[in-house]
């Protein structure tokens, strides 16, 4: 194994940075996880590829990782800016639900994706409605000397910390992007660190606090929990880059406060780029959005869309096509024909000196700041390498494969083929295709013949080629 040294992009310094863990031979990681008021879209499950492929790596590179992913079932309202409805409040009166079993059925949904791309779970899931006696003491503990009281709640006033907005880098005197629509608030960037229940009204979360009824506002949970399950300060927080420009610089200003230095609580802020789509189908508030189920739906493997994810670095936009996909798709077929192969190879030595250069490709690429795209290349050159040991093929394969999480001797090529939901046979159709796929055969042109069951497996029929009761084919 070689031993690259791992460089990472923080966020706070704009640069790639060598990653020296705060507890020698640890990691610890964390990062935001999805607010639990609709089905998380591909958008949302490309930054929890993200995680897990860093986490992951982290493995790889030897550090004993400790990864908490938190589930927001409390605070986030409909504006990060402090302003509107909570989200889960909202969602729970629109489908006249109670708020906890609208946390809790996304949650399971949420959890579902994450099962089904593969991404490793983490050491904890920390669930928001958990903490809130901690999120009260930690409020309580940075009061007196950081926040002041509104009609509304409690409020972080920004100016008590150095240096506000650093992550951000666009916080302006005026607090850009932001409206200052909370009357009396003293800096536009002040966030609510308590929300008090309006005289008069009933949320179906509130608890009781030394600053009357209420909740707790969306960026507490995160400071809290990531001090109580990883101390400060840890080594790496992720998130969205959304979380860049608000959510983030507040956490950090609450950090800077709990410490009562300008430590930010974590020592290397990641963030990834996003999904976009050209439609607008990356919105969870909008009708119609993208999830996973929608690509599992017009068959498409959960797996082809993790592939999809790998080939971009994580830092770069990544648009969202079906042809897209069906590229991504087709990469993994190849890969899964090539360990189909040696599935009943053995172990054997993945250090074998044709292997070497190979795995030191790989691990250069993902050293540096986790260039996945670059990493599948050297995974490609291994699956095709020639005239070598099975067993040491397979071994280094899997060992690749442990960072990438593509499950390459999990899955086979058939288990790509998803019926589409959609799709209706016609038996005509399906003999017709058969009889033209006997000619292709006949004339040898073994490509044509490969389209075309590939194209009935897709629609969900089975050709059946050696069949000993004569079937041609099958439902499958
Ligand atoms: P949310 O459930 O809205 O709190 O978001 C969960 C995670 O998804 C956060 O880390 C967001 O920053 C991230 N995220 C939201 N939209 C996208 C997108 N289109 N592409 C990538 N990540 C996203
Ligand atoms: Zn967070």
């Amino acid at each position: 194994m070689t031993d690259t040294k791992l460089h990472l992009y923080n966020s706070l310094t704009r640069m790639q940075e060598p990653f020296e863990p705060v507890h020698e031979g640890e990691a610890r990681v964390y990062s935001c996880g999805p607010t639990v008021y609709n089905y998380p879209h591909i958008g949302n499950m490309r930054a929890y590829v993200f995680a897990d492929v860093l986490g992951r790596t982290l493995s790889w590179k030897g550090y004993k990782l400790t990864h908490v992913i938190n589930i927001t079932d409390v605070g986030h309202l409909t504006d990060d800016a402090d302003e509107g409805e909570d989200k889960l409040e909202k969602m729970a009166a629109e489908k006249a639900k109670s708020i906890w079993d609208i946390a809790q059925h996304y949650t399971q949904a949420y959890w579902e994706d994450v099962k089904a791309l593969n991404i490793r779970q983490p050491a904890h899931w920390s669930i928001a409605t958990d903490y809130v006696p901690q999120m009260i003491e930690f409020a309580e503990g940075i009061a007196e000397k950081h926040c002041y009281q509104l009609e509304s709640g409690l409020y972080f006033d920004t100016s008590t910390v150095s240096d506000y907005g650093k992550l951000a880098r666009a916080v302006t005197e005026d607090g850009e992007g932001r409206i200052q629509t909370v009357e009396g608030k003293r800096n536009a960037a002040d966030f609510a660190i308590w929300r008090k229940t309006p005289p008069g009204e009933t949320r179906q979360m509130e608890w009781d606090s030394p600053w009357g009824k209420g909740a707790p506002g969306w960026h507490l949970e995160c400071s809290v929990m990531g001090e109580k399950l990883l101390g400060f300060p840890f080594d790496i927080h992720t998130g969205g880059i959304d979380h860049r420009e608000i959510h983030h610089p507040n956490e950090i200003a609450q950090n800077q406060a709990f410490c009562g230095s300008d430590a930010s609580g974590a020592r290397i802020w990641m963030h990834n780029n996003f999904l976009v789509e050209r439609s607008g189908k990356m919105s969870k508030s909008s009708g119609e959005f993208l999830r996973l189920q929608l690509l599992l739906d017009k068959g498409y493997h959960p797996m082809a869309y993790r592939m999809m994810c790998l080939q971009a670095h994580y830092r770069s936009e990544l648009e969202f096509s079906w042809d897209g996909l069906t590229a991504a798709l087709t990469r993994l077929k190849r890969m899964l024909i090539a360990t189909e192969r040696l599935a009943d190879a053995g172990e054997g030595d993945a250090n074998h000196p044709k292997i070497a250069p190979l795995m030191e490709r790989f691990d250069e690429a993902l050293s540096d700041d986790l260039n996945t795209p670059l990493a599948l290349t050297a995974l490609e050159d291994l699956l095709a390498l020639k005239k070598i040991d099975a067993g040491a093929k397979r071994s280094a394969i899997a060992k690749m494969d442990q960072v990438m999480g593509l499950g390459l001797f999990e899955h086979s090529r058939t288990d790509m083929r998803i019926r589409p939901s959609s799709s209706v046979i016609d038996e005509v159709e399906i003999e017709e295709a058969l009889v033209r796929r006997k000619t292709a055969r006949a004339e040898k042109d073994f490509a044509t013949s490969d389209a075309l069951r590939d194209e009935l497996a897709t629609k969900g029929v089975e050709v059946m080629d050696g069949d000993t009761l004569g079937w041609d084919w099958k439902l499958s």
